[in-house]
């Protein structure tokens, strides 16, 4: 009987101690994922480290490319922004790698690209990333197109981006707009501002939609970036070396102790982050005054010369068609990479080291390809004085490159495409040349 309780007692005790250190795995398991705080399940993930909220109507234009503002970040503070999607695969990977880190970034959205994948929309939103628009077909013709065309871009591809929100399209769409290759126009500028739209430029590039490796991709994300020491980052979600290179940019960013800032746009409910009117200029107050307004000069190939994407950007079945297959052969795409050695190359190809960066210097510089008369103006500026260096500062090499447009099925959809070619074909001659354009800002 004695015997008989002390054994009961012996498994009561043993029970009790088991409840108890289940309870302490348990509790440590808990407390480790609350530690993890914003990535459960990825402890040394980048994460995201704070929400800035901005009203587009204080701050219209952004982004030290163009503009003499850019978002008011600290030193070490980083905005991720990805173009031209939703692209069903690259998208998604883009996600994943996004997700894997709890980073949260904005994505200036295609009208046609959201019209083909309404669904790739919604994920961004499920997703809690910011969502803006970038037109509606992707017209490398706004720094000159009529102000009607131009408002038929932004207010379809705005409308195509709601329809695939649906009842949330309130909500989850900022006023937030990118002009497609950065070809900023007046009145382009005039009309966004006067609908509460804020125009994001960017801080650096790092070529992504160029023929160059994943590796190349992220060497000049990290370069620029530490040159700069903080800004706003322009990358495309519709390319297979940007999903590639970007799970080692996030690490390198973690490492160099670099942080993440999510952008969201201020309403009734949710001010806007308090912030100083000199924290929006990137260079001090004297700076700007000395170089403003800035007379941005954008050099861009014409249609008829722009580079294809290389055959390995596209996915093959997954996707959906793509616009190629209803655009005359001078720009059809994609086109077959081409070698080094492959004779149908006409264009000089650009030295390696114009893609460096240069002191304070950033030239961004589209096509694999690049002609004679592109070179010598790189080669000029970058040789220039101190004093030009600076005021070349800001240029932009703008990109003459069109994202891969999925289309949607039916009439109407062929109907637009006709309409699109027949623009494209009288806009402008194909020409070989570079132009080299001075516009006000
Ligand atoms: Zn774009």
């Amino acid at each position: 009987m004695v015997s008989s309780q002390r054994r009961d007692l012996s498994n009561i005790r043993k029970g009790r101690w088991i409840a108890a250190v289940t309870f302490g795995i348990l509790a440590c398991f808990l407390a480790g994922a609350t530690s993890a705080e914003d990535c459960p399940g990825h402890p040394n993930a980048l994460g995201t480290s704070r929400t800035l909220v901005v009203d587009p109507r204080e701050h219209p234009r952004i982004g030290t490319m163009q503009y003499l503002e850019t978002l008011p970040l600290a030193d070490h503070e980083v905005v991720l922004t990805f173009d031209d999607g939703p692209l069903p695969r690259k998208s998604n990977q883009v996600l994943d790698i996004l997700a894997s880190q709890c980073v949260k970034a904005t994505f200036f959205l295609i009208g046609q690209m959201a019209r083909s994948s309404p669904e790739g929309v919604r994920k961004l939103r499920d997703a809690h990333h910011t969502i803006g628009t970038h037109s509606q077909d992707h017209p490398l013709s706004m720094d000159h197109m009529s102000l009607e065309r131009a408002k038929q871009e932004i207010d379809d591809g705005i409308a195509s981006v709601r329809a695939a929100l649906g009842d949330d399209a309130d909500a989850a769409l900022a006023p937030f707009f990118r002009i497609p290759g950065l070809l900023r126009g007046d009145n382009v500028e005039e009309y966004l501002a006067a609908k509460g739209i804020q125009i994001w430029s960017a801080d650096f590039l790092a070529d992504d939609w160029r023929h160059i490796s994943p590796a190349r991709v992220y060497d000049l994300a990290i370069k620029r970036l530490e040159a700069r020491g903080k800004g706003i980052l322009l990358l495309h979600d519709i390319h297979t070396r940007t999903a590639v290179a970007l799970p080692r940019i996030l690490e390198t960013l973690k490492a160099r102790g670099y942080h993440i800032v999510h952008v969201v746009p201020a309403t009734a409910e949710r001010p806007a982050t308090p912030t100083e009117p000199s924290e929006w200029l990137m260079h001090p107050p004297a700076d700007a005054i000395a170089h403003w307004p800035q007379v941005p000069e954008f050099v861009f190939e014409d249609l008829g010369s722009l580079p294809a994407p290389a055959r390995a950007d596209f996915d093959e079945a997954v996707d959906a068609p793509i616009l190629h297959e209803r655009l005359p052969s001078r720009l059809s795409w994609p086109q077959p990479e081409l070698g080094p050695g492959d004779p149908s190359v006409t264009l000089a190809a650009p030295a390696p080291s114009l893609f460096e960066i240069q002191g304070s210097l950033d030239l961004a510089f589209s096509g694999a390809a690049l002609s004679h008369r592109a070179q010598r103006v790189a080669s000029a500026a970058q040789h220039a004085d101190a004093k030009r260096a600076s005021q070349h500062e800001r240029r932009h090499l703008a990109s003459g490159y069109r994202p891969r447009l999925a289309h949607a099925s039916g009439q109407a959809h062929r109907d637009r495409q006709k309409a699109t070619k027949a623009r494209m074909t009288e806009r402008r001659p194909v020409k070989r040349l570079v132009q080299v354009r001075r516009r006000h800002a």
